[in-house]
């Protein structure tokens, strides 16, 4: 038997086109993919409209000094005293908002796979026609979670004969080219040693003297199912703004808080929010919208009035989409929400000085930088 060269990955299947997968990317056909709703989010009854007296202070004084203390006993470099000591002078509110956009992006592509064929039921084209890749059932196991799915599509696969083996499942021995032995290594095969008692040669320790080995492309089975596999990829992207009043209080801390929830849409596709008393947050959720729908090849851009240049606007973006969505992609479905993040400057006086801190979140998290007795341990 002679060993067959391995050929490298598939070409073999060049001859077989099934439409709707031209280039096996799964990118060649038509799906009727959904425009923007013409509703928008609000109208009449909005849920912020009882927000008149949103910027009073959001937490009491009490509240405030036991945030405090707590935060201060969570740092082992921080003295307790001055948290107990201290005297609120001041508790000043500077609530703001937080405006979300989730875009949960489905992607396909395809392409042909091999493997051993391992005797099972074969789904071939004389079943009926292979769906067009959008037309294959696949569903996501949660709205908002990236998530990655491999399926085989529907009536593409053949079994073939094994092109390494030639349906033998088994190949010539490539260290000793079939014959079953080798040279002794004791002497090198001139026969002066009693390891390979005279002969010179000994048995292949490759393939135990049989000459032949098991075929590694079709794991010996001799053939090869092959079909194509439908990759499905779900990714949620998201859009984060939060409104920065500019008095110094770092507003990505706000992460790692809830703030109350004045909106939360969700819908196929939403709608840019109209009427918030705060207008910038309109404005961003609009840009938000016809950014992320940009990206989405087949959309129909949002009709509206001309958006702010974002680079001399006074956005605060935290975090954005790093890539383009793919452009075998659609929109599954979007979610936004607007919160109304608390925060509260506490001006207190410890010792005669003054210091400061603020509380914000639902959680009341505590942030300052001036605490009045630290020690040298402090990390910076
Ligand atoms: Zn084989
Ligand atoms: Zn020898
Ligand atoms: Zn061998």
């Amino acid at each position: 038997m002679t060993q067959a060269p391995e050929p490298s990955a598939p070409p073999l299947f060049e001859a077989d086109i099934i439409p709707g997968y031209e280039e096996a990317t799964g990118n060649s056909e038509k799906k009727d993919f959904p425009s923007p709703p013409d509703t928008v989010p609000g109208g009449e009854g909005k849920p912020w409209d009882a927000l008149e007296d949103w910027n009073a202070i959001a937490i009491s004084e009490e509240v405030a000094k036991r945030a405090f203390e707590k935060y201060v006993a969570t740092k082992c470099c921080y003295s307790e005293v001055p948290a107990r000591e201290m005297e609120i002078r001041e508790a000043q509110s500077f609530n703001t908002y937080r405006y979300c956009l989730e875009t949960f992006v489905e992607s396909r592509s395809s392409k042909w796979k091999t493997e051993p064929y391992r005797g099972d039921p074969v789904d071939s084209s004389p079943d009926g026609m292979a769906p067009y890749p959008w037309a294959v059932r696949v569903d996501a196991s949660a709205m908002f979670k990236n998530e990655t799915r491999k399926v085989i599509v529907p009536h593409t696969s053949s079994v073939m004969t094994c092109p390494s083996c030639h349906g033998q499942g088994k190949v010539s021995c490539s260290s000793c080219h079939g014959c079953g032995t080798q040279s002794c290594f004791s002497c090198s095969g001139n026969g002066e040693c009693s390891s390979c008692s005279g002969t010179g040669t000994v048995t292949c320790t490759f393939c135990s003297g049989w000459g032949e080995t098991t075929c590694s492309r079709c794991t010996g089975r001799g053939k090869l199912l092959t079909y194509l596999q439908l990759k499905v990829t779900w990714e949620n992207k998201l859009f984060e703004y939060v409104m920065d009043h500019g008095f110094g209080f770092p507003i990505k801390v706000f992460k790692s808080v809830k703030g109350q929830q004045l909106l939360l849409d969700e819908q196929p596709m939403v709608s840019p929010v109209v009427g918030f008393p705060a207008g910038i947050i309109n404005e961003v959720s609009r840009n938000a919208l016809n950014k992320h729908q940009a990206m989405f090849a087949s959309t129909t851009p949002i009709s509206g009035p001309a958006l702010q240049d974002p680079s001399t606007a006074t956005w605060s973006v935290i975090e954005q989409p790093s890539a383009e969505f793919p452009s075998t992609s659609w929109i599954l479905r979007q979610r936004q929400t607007i919160e109304l993040l608390y925060l509260t400057r506490v001006e207190y006086e410890w010792q005669g000085k003054f210091y400061s801190y603020y509380v914000y979140g639902n959680e009341h998290k505590v942030f300052t930088e001036d605490y009045p007795q630290k020690c040298c341990c402090t990390l910076m």
